[in-house]
């Protein structure tokens, strides 16, 4: 079985069952795993149970995604890892004051087709198993050997069109035998599929973070540039959003991409405020990071600016995410690179 997909209870539970004992060490095989990259039998209790350490190691697969080999142009935080069938996951590791931040990915690929969005423009290959997610936390801290201190599910993909396997992987990221991470230091983001929001405020812990791709306040521009509002208009949304804010510790984060001429006037910026009203949110502004043969164009700085203080002048607490947007477009998804647009085209 594999380790990485496995939380400490369900991999002890899965040894006692075979073995019909060693729960115990299977949980201190699982941490130092884990927390050390390594499966020898650290911890004393191994000392004098050899053969039953040789058990466990033989019922446990711990294989994680292998690096694809970067090229001169990836020079940078993106890595590239490959799957069992030949397919590649992007991951991106931003360095922060505390730690890391790993952007992750949920999919390979997205069926959702934001018109602003790489991964959108890639269609959806396939969803990752929670090992595969979790293998790309596991690559950066033991691989790369970062101090991962956040975890966001921004990378290529739709986390709750993956709901299951997100939500297992956010199980292990979690679990103080494995990362032990805060949920706080969890966030998961979605374009707004509401009917995964109602099951996220039953399942999940209050402290991790929703990141709520909103990108236009007002449904005509929203539907042109997110299919999803055809299926969930932003009065459905809006509702959705106000039930996981009806638990006090619960937070939102509007994450709005900027796009010329589109959504960055200062009217928009009016219908925003109107619109978020109500909701415990900290808006995103992340300005557009225009791709190759893009037909959408990068606001102005000032614009920018504008928009950012009309919003605060709305109460709103606001950022702007302009250094981190144009290594990794920031929002939900929008990681993909043309080269990788080519592989999986060519998969497909
Ligand atoms: S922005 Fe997010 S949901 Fe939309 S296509 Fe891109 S990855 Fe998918």
């Amino acid at each position: 079985m594999k380790i990485l997909g496995h939380t400490s209870k369900s991999y002890a539970d899965y040894i006692s069952k075979k073995l019909g004992k060693g729960a115990e060490h299977a949980r201190l095989l699982y941490r130092e795993w884990f927390q050390e990259g390594t499966h020898v039998g650290k911890d004393p209790h191994f000392k004098n149970a050899p053969a039953l350490l040789k058990e466990i190691i033989d019922l446990t697969d711990f294989s994680a995604l292998p690096f694809v080999k970067q090229g001169d142009e990836e020079k940078t935080e993106k890595y590239l890892l490959k799957t069992a069938d030949g397919l590649e996951v992007e991951m991106v590791c931003l360095p922060m004051p505390a730690g890391y931040t790993l952007c992750v990915s949920s999919q390979v690929g997205c069926r959702m087709g934001c018109a602003f969005c790489e991964t959108g423009k890639m269609g959806l290959l396939r969803s990752l198993t929670t090992e595969e997610i979790v293998s790309q936390v596991y690559q950066a801290k033991h691989a790369l050997g970062l101090n991962v201190h956040n975890i966001v599910f921004m990378g290529m993909g739709e986390p709750l069109d993956n709901y299951e396997s997100v939500m297992g992987a956010v199980k292990i990221l979690t679990d103080v035998h494995a990362f032990a991470l805060g949920p706080s230091r969890v966030s998961i983001s979605t374009s707004g599929l509401v009917d995964k929001i109602y099951r996220l405020i039953e399942d999940a812990d209050p402290a991790i973070n929703l990141a709520v791709s909103i990108n236009s306040p007002n449904n005509a521009v929203r539907n042109r540039l997110m299919p999803v509002n055809r299926e969930y208009d932003m009065a459905t949304l809006k509702k959705a959003m106000e039930a996981y804010c009806a638990h006090p510790r619960r937070r939102i984060f509007a994450e709005y991409v900027m796009i010329s001429g589109r959504t960055d006037g200062l009217e928009a910026a009016d219908e925003l405020a109107l619109y978020l009203q109500g909701l415990r949110v900290t808006v995103n502004l992340i300005p557009y990071n225009p791709q190759s043969k893009d037909r959408f164009a990068p606001p102005s700085a000032e614009d920018v600016d504008a928009f950012a203080e009309r919003m605060r002048a709305h109460g709103y607490l606001t950022f702007v995410r302009r250094a981190r947007g144009k290594q990794i477009m920031a929002a939900c998804g929008q990681l993909g690179n043309t080269k990788l647009r080519r592989q999986l085209s060519s998969l497909k």
